[in-house]
């Protein structure tokens, strides 16, 4: 096999570049393939928005160290943090699930239950899906949800000098499976403070800042020591790092910074693109940064 051709060659981000280009979409996408959720013509003031997520044992998680109902919840907690992500309001769900035959009836209701104590707080309602045998594990979700057109956020839409702001601290070692997802504090960034691009802290700060960069065409000022942390223990760098935080992190002007709630924190600017991520330390001194985030492949 010709070693060029794996897609550990191409990388995540690169494999999703690729299907970009082979799925060509009618005129009532207006977002397709590369944010958070596709945004699709809907109603006079409303766009809908479609999020699809998969959960697979041995990479998301473990059977020995989580339980069912933590599976089912995060699930499709990660589809409604994407929906918030894009300002919006979630409402159905799908729910595909491939198990080994082994798997007890008992196992199978808890992992279920575990997705409709969610559902039943942010209001979804579980409209079908699939079941199929797996030697593993699988569990995939998506979300139909809706946005008021004036609320939509997309990750393109950050404008030099708007300040960087996150919905809530960072940790490093998150709960990566009982997350709540930030519909609320969505709902207030985007009726209150203005923004102008969001995404969800799924990959890990730098990378998810390193997506509303790229597709902004800009580049970010960011300053060590405004960076929110609970519990830091280990690395700067690691922190910046982690994913599967699931905060929020949007741009907003500077002029509207006297509306942000206690709880949110303006940690950078942005910048012109050619100056990339740039950190500025506590003594003042600045350095170039990559992202080191989580990519699949
Ligand atoms: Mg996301």
């Amino acid at each position: 096999m010709n070693m060029k051709n794996r897609l550990s060659n191409t990388g995540e981000f690169g494999f999703i570049e690729k299907i970009k280009k082979i799925t060509g979409t009618g005129p009532s996408v207006i977002k397709g393939i590369g944010d958070d959720c596709a945004v699709l013509r809907y109603k006079k003031n409303k766009h809908l928005l479609f999020a699809a997520d998969m959960l697979v044992e041995g990479v998301h998680f473990t059977l020995k160290k989580a339980k069912p109902e933590a599976i089912g919840h995060k699930a499709l907690a990660v589809n409604i943090s994407d929906i918030a992500a894009c300002g919006g309001i979630p409402r159905y769900a799908v729910i595909s699930v491939g198990m080994p035959s082994v798997t007890s009836h008992n196992y199978a209701i808890r992992l279920y239950r575990g997705i409709k104590n969610l559902a039943r707080c942010f209001k979804i309602d579980l409209v079908g899906g699939d079941t199929n045998f797996s030697r593993k594990l699988i569990i995939s979700i998506a979300v139909l949800g809706e946005v008021s057109k004036r609320d939509l956020l997309l990750r393109s839409g950050a404008k030099n000098r708007d300040v960087i702001v996150l919905s809530g601290a960072l940790r490093e070692k998150p709960d990566h499976l009982m997350f709540m997802p930030k519909i609320k504090k969505s709902q207030l960034i985007v009726k209150s403070l203005m923004p102008s691009a969001m995404i969800d802290i799924s990959d890990g700060f730098l990378s998810d800042l390193g997506h509303v960069l790229k597709d902004s065409g800009r580049g970010a000022l960011i300053y060590e020591s405004l960076i929110p942390c609970k519990d830091r223990k280990y690395s700067f760098n690691n922190l910046l790092n982690t994913g599967e935080q699931f905060e929020l992190l949007f741009t907003m002007p500077a002029n509207r910074l006297k509306m942000l709630p206690k709880g949110f924190y303006p940690v950078g600017e942005i910048r012109p693109n050619k100056e990339g991520i740039t950190l500025v330390d506590s003594s003042g001194k600045k350095k170039r940064v990559k992202p080191k985030g989580y990519t699949h492949f």
